[in-house]
């Protein structure tokens, strides 16, 4: 089979400094891939090496079957947009647009077929005689993601897009690469430190720490079943309860205050000593619900966050810090006593000392 994108053993070295070693991904023809990961894991310098901006140390990088490892950038089928729209100022939009093509010497017709469409899907079409100033910021990223659409790719490369817009731009234009991905149906491979923008926009999540690919899977997968700690703690807002104990047994001993019975859970079988039950917010529930759960907690509510669609609310069990989802309308305040349940089964287990999951 003929991947889209193939890296093999890809790594990378900025003089003694391994940033990327050894690294394998295989991405499929029309495949929307986000590369996620703390500031400074390294996806920039993989987006790079794909793009051909910068040299690999070994390995090979493969674009529809070919290996494109030494290739110059503009002949490998890619089309980048970058954080900082890098548009030329001293030329209109159209200019901006048609820049790459002229430079390659395509026909006139052509180019203006080609900027014609480009304009119409991005919805810049009254922006064409501006110049880069006379836009706002969400203007000139679109103009920066026409400049890859003439081009015709194959592969679309984006590193962290829209970081420099507001939340509510970015929002929106979040929904407008989405829209793009599916009419286009090119493959596009994607960086940010965003989850929001990973779980959304993904078909597909590599989260990656020191360089090193922690998991790569489908966001629901990442998102209910994290390989690790970091996964876990990385997705997800607010963030994975982690509930530290010690598992003897079958019964979870939380600083031998609370105990936490996981009978009928087969992660017991495998686990003992130090482990980590992780729990989403969402999925502990109040009162008359939590009467109905495996585990339940009698606890006293410390701080209340409305955010409006729903309540975040912070609680304990035993010393440690528990947060939950509640709906808007369930009045909450400190100080209050609640029954919070769960159901351990929808939780992950993890070996406190490696952090993988059980
Ligand atoms: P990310 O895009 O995930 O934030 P980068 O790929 O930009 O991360 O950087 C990965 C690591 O490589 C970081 O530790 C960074 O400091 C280092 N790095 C990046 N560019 C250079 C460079 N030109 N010289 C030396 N180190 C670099
Ligand atoms: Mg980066």
């Amino acid at each position: 089979m003929t991947y889209s994108v193939e890296i093999k053993d890809l790594s990378v070295a900025y003089g003694s400094v391994k940033v990327l070693e050894s690294l394998n991904i295989q991405i499929e023809e029309g495949e929307f891939v986000v590369l996620l990961g703390p500031s400074g894991c390294g996806k920039s310098t993989l987006l790079s090496c794909i793009a051909g901006l910068l040299d690999v140390t070994d390995g090979q990088i493969f674009i529809s079957g070919r290996n494109v490892t030494w290739d110059e950038p503009k002949d490998r089928g890619i089309g980048m947009v970058f954080q900082s729209y890098a548009l030329y100022p001293q030329m209109t939009v159209e200019r901006n647009l048609s820049f790459g093509l002229r430079v390659a010497g395509m026909p006139k017709d052509q180019i203006e077929a080609r900027v014609k469409r480009a304009s119409e899907i991005l919805q810049i079409e009254p922006l064409l005689k501006r110049k880069p100033v006379e836009l706002s910021g969400g203007q000139r990223q679109r103009v920066a993601i026409g400049r890859a659409l003439v081009r015709d790719v194959d592969v679309f490369l984006f590193d962290e897009p829209l970081s420099n817009l507001d939340a509510k731009l970015r929002s929106d234009l979040r929904v407008e690469i989405k829209r793009l991905h599916a009419r286009l149906k090119n493959t596009m491979i994607y960086v940010t430190h965003d989850q929001i923008e990973a779980m959304t926009l993904a078909d597909r999540i590599a989260i990656m720490k020191n360089g090193v690919i922690q998991q790569l899977a489908d966001p629901h997968t990442i998102y209910n079943k994290p390989v690790n700690l970091f996964v876990a703690g990385f997705i997800g807002s607010p963030s994975m309860n982690f509930i530290k104990g010690k598992l003897d047994g079958t019964t979870l001993s939380v600083d031998g205050e609370a105990n936490i019975p996981l009978a009928n859970y087969p992660f017991v079988a495998q686990a003992n000593g130090d482990v980590v039950l992780g729990v989403r917010p969402e999925h502990i529930v109040l009162g008359d619900e939590a009467r109905n759960m495996p585990v339940q907690i009698e606890s006293e509510i410390e701080i209340v966050e409305p955010m409006g669609s729903d309540t975040i609310a912070w609680t304990k069990i035993a010393s440690q810090s528990l947060t939950f989802r509640a709906a808007a309308e369930v009045q909450l305040s400190p100080g209050q006593k609640v029954l919070i349940g769960f159901d351990p089964g929808r939780g992950s287990v993890f070996n406190a000392a490696s952090g993988e999951r059980m």
